[in-house]
């Protein structure tokens, strides 16, 4: 029989650091990192519909309807190479995403296993992320905390880094208070269904890896 797929989400204010590590993470436990906020920008780069329409959302640091978000996930979560399971990182951000992604792991027969919550203060974020380096490949870097080994290329591909518009400082307090009123639910959501554990975001890359690790039993 096959074995159960495994879903972790990584949960945490933007800044956090959780595409970071959820890419190391999925690479250490052979499943796939499903970052929403990569689907919309690889659907804005591609300018589809459903980029333009996401386009206007994301760049006030608002969310993305539920319905629109949720069929995106759905979609990705059905391809061939999720079938050991995932690591979610971004999603779901609502409550209504929450549910839904229940339904939809319930049908691929796997579940919601670990929610690691990677807490970061508010000050530490607009800092983090007024810094931050992109790389189409995932990858994240920092000006001070994480600098690429060349400036501003990826240390894997040798790939162009970008900043991403939303990292504005304006448009990043936007993001952290629409974070509060509509995501932070989600931790208690996970907290009463005993899945939640949670990470000091403040600590040094390497070592939130290493109490993400023993979070996950690895
Ligand atoms: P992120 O890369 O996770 O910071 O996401 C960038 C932006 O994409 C967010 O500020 C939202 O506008 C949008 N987005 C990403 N994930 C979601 C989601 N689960 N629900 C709604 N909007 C999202």
């Amino acid at each position: 029989m096959n074995k159960k797929a495994v879903y972790i989400i990584m949960l945490g204010p933007p800044g956090a650091g959780k595409g970071t590590q959820a890419e190391v993470l999925a690479e250490r436990m052979g499943l796939v990192h499903v970052s929403s906020g990569d689907l919309f920008r690889e659907n804005l780069s591609k300018e589809t519909e459903l980029g333009k329409l996401a386009q206007t959302f994301m760049s006030k640091g608002e969310l993305v309807p539920d319905d629109v978000t949720i069929a995106m996930v759905k979609d990705r979560l059905t391809r061939p190479d999720c079938e050991k399971g995932a690591v979610l990182d971004g999603f779901p951000r609502t409550p209504a995403q929450a549910e839904a992604l229940k339904v939809m792991l319930s049908s691929l027969g796997g579940d919601v296993t670990i929610v690691p919550f990677i807490n970061v203060p508010d000050e530490v974020l607009v800092e983090r992320l007024s810094g931050r380096w992109m790389s189409k490949s995932g990858r994240v870097y920092h000006a001070i905390t994480n600098p690429p080994l060349e400036k501003w290329f990826d240390d894997v591909d040798d790939s162009p880094l970008y900043q991403r518009e939303d990292d504005k400082p304006e448009t990043v307090r936007n993001r952290i208070q629409v974070y509060y009123k509509q995501t932070s639910p989600l931790i208690e959501y996970y907290k009463e269904q005993g899945k939640l554990i949670e990470i000091d975001g403040t600590q040094d890359i390497d070592k939130v890896t290493e109490d993400l690790m023993k979070a996950v039993g690895k």
